[in-house]
């Protein structure tokens, strides 16, 4: 009977999750447009690494995401935006 000598993990942590709303900028905004030649409001959604950045970070709704992430992808096609981060790996 050794099974019993495991660790007791700590059952119940208090959890404050107030999680503000985050509402969608473009349905929020409808004069806001998606356009792949705004670098400057697609870098917005992208880390400064240039990843997107996800949806439930930025709170975006599926719609505009789809969209944004195609206007990104355009984006780096123009030279835009950058694909990958260039600091940190190799040069
Ligand atoms: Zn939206």
């Amino acid at each position: 009977m050794s099974y019993n000598s495991r660790p007791t993990r700590r059952p119940s942590r208090p959890r404050r999750t107030y999680r503000r709303r985050k509402v969608c900028r473009f349905c929020a905004d409808s004069s806001l447009v998606i356009e792949y030649k705004d670098s400057a409001q697609l870098r917005y959604f992208t880390t400064d690494r240039g990843k997107m950045i996800p949806r439930r970070i930025s709170g975006t709704c599926a719609a505009h995401q789809r969209k944004l992430s195609t206007a990104i992808k355009r984006a780096r096609v123009m030279a835009l935006l950058p694909y990958a981060a260039m600091a940190g790996g190799r040069q």
